[in-house]
């Protein structure tokens, strides 16, 4: 769709108008009327979209309240039951997607391309998935319960979609929630909870509250749920290990990484090249399994970097609303700063930048994309996360060298791996620590296989069988209570 004309906003902005472009929170079925409130922008251009509000603890307990009444009757109806639900969201996302695709795209900044054909359909296809385990449950967990009340906190990159992996496993296994998405990309969760009232989900079943650290804070340490899911940071990660321990609460991380993206000599390079484009300027680079470290063989290095520079100069960075542009704006200005920051203490250290020249929108939330060569793994820029459209590279000589250089890392996440010969690829992706290792391609999400980290990636997976299983515990208690006295 090159040259074609950018996507209207026309329907986001009708649904914004039809809400008053101010939100309370989704609560037992209903939006609450709104309080204390924040402003959610369009980071292409600064424009306030809405005014979102803000949940202390009380309307967090309000929410709590009516999924711990919920509970009951959701976990005891029926897989198929509950399966009628899950399908009739799916259906819902569907028939709405163009509007959630815009609308995501203007709270977030990402490309419409991306949310029309990557985010919206993956959500559609996570709930289609999950209705499917909800009728297979009895059958593949016949020992295992719902944890009960569920607090989800997810982050701002994927907003939709990480929605769709906590929300989606949790009510196929029979829990209810209370979600909070990041402060800024609250919109397209409120079309998701007006959506579940339109289809009839029972009240209470999903809880949807807005704000921020704050109001996530008050889920984690609230004394009446009974499993937390996070997708974050892997800063915050560490505080809600510690802000749970010791609670019985159960527990899953998804934090942060920086995924090597390997490259040998005997690599298809112009595939690899499309491969990278993907793996590090997909959604800006903030992109929890971003390849955002690229390793690439010392014989070839100068060849592919030439390449790499190349594609580069054909990205087009701009209004992510026109279908042809592939780098959109990033999700705050805050964000911009860190990679800004970043960019500048990995200057001082040294390395060589490479930004291709261009237009550049002349306001609104846009970076660069930044080549960065030069550098050795000490460098801040080779080990800190950036989560931004910005890539580090590094050679190596022999496979061993790959390995070891691809492992020297705090985080465990996602991995690449391209070469021709799919003997050193078997050999090379199982000794690489980290949750998926792609070969000759990156990026494959799929609602059937699993997905999470090692280390200070986190733990838990999400999707697939491990992912129902972290929405289920076994059923000791059951079983105590039909066990005779001994
Ligand atoms: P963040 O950790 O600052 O925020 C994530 C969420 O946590 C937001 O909803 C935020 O409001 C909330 N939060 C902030 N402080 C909190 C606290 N003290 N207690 C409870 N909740 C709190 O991260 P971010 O900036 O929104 O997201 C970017 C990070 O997320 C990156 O580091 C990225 O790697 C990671 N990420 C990981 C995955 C994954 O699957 N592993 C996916 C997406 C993003």
């Amino acid at each position: 769709e090159y040259g074609a004309a950018p996507e209207a906003p026309g329907p986001a902005l009708d649904w914004l108008a039809a809400h008053g472009r101010k939100f309370g929170h989704f609560i037992d079925g209903d939006f609450t009327r709104p309080g204390k409130t924040f402003a959610s922008t369009n980071p292409a251009n600064g424009e306030k979209l809405a005014d979102i509000s803000e949940a202390g603890k009380a309307d967090v307990d309000k929410a709590v309240k009516a999924a711990r009444a919920a509970f009951p009757g959701w976990s005891q109806l029926s897989g198929f039951e509950r399966a009628k639900y899950l399908y009739a969201i799916a259906r819902q996302i569907q028939k709405e997607s163009r509007l959630f695709a815009v609308l995501e795209t203007l709270d977030n900044g990402k490309p419409i391309r991306e949310t029309r054909d990557i985010d919206i359909p993956l959500v559609a296809r996570h709930f289609y998935h999950h209705a499917g385990w909800a009728q297979h449950l009895s059958k593949s967990f016949s020992d295992h319960v719902p944890y009960g009340v569920c607090g989800q906190i997810i982050p701002w990159n994927f907003p939709l979609l990480m929605l769709a992996w906590k929300i989606a496993p949790a009510l196929a296994a029979g829990n209810t929630v209370v979600l909070k998405p990041a402060e800024f990309t609250s919109l397209t969760a409120l079309l998701f909870a007006e959506i579940c009232a339109r289809i009839g989900l029972p009240k209470g079943v999903v809880n949807i509250v807005t704000g921020a650290g704050e109001t996530g804070e008050a889920i984690v340490t609230h004394p009446d749920i009974d499993k937390i899911a996070f997708t974050g940071s892997t800063e915050v990660g560490k505080i809600i290990r510690r802000a749970t321990a010791g609670s019985g609460k159960g527990l899953s991380l998804e934090l942060g990484g920086k995924s090597p993206f390997v490259v040998f000599e005997d690599a298809d390079l112009d595939s690899a090249v499309e491969g990278l484009v993907d793996a590090i300027w997909f959604n800006q680079g903030q992109v929890c399994c971003a390849g955002s470290r690229l390793l690439v063989q010392e014989s070839i290095e100068a060849a592919f970097i030439a390449k790499i520079k190349q594609r580069m100069k054909t990205l087009r960075v701009g209004d992510p609303l026109d279908k042809s542009i592939d780098i959109g704006a990033l999700v705050a200005p805050v964000q911009v700063e860190r990679v800004l920051d970043l960019l500048k203490a990995g200057r001082a250290e040294g390395g060589e930048f490479y930004s291709p020249d261009g237009d550049m929108p002349q306001k609104g939330c846009y970076v660069r994309p930044t080549l960065v060569t030069g550098i050795s793994p000490a460098h801040t820029l080779a080990s800190e996360e950036i989560f931004g459209p910005v890539l580090v590279a590094m050679s190596f000589r022999t496979p061993e060298e790959a390995v070891a250089l691809a492992n020297n890392t705090k985080y465990g996440l996602a991995a690449s791996v391209w070469t021709e010969n799919i003997n050193l690829a078997l050999d090379i992706a199982p000794q690489i620590k980290a949750g998926v290792v792609w070969i000759n391609s990156t990026n494959q999400f799929d609602a059937a296989v699993g997905f999470g980290g090692y280390r200070e990636s986190g733990f838990g997976r999400e999707g697939g069988r491990e992912g129902m299983a972290a929405y289920l515990k076994p059923a000791w208690e059951k079983k105590l209570k039909a066990a005779p006295d001994l």
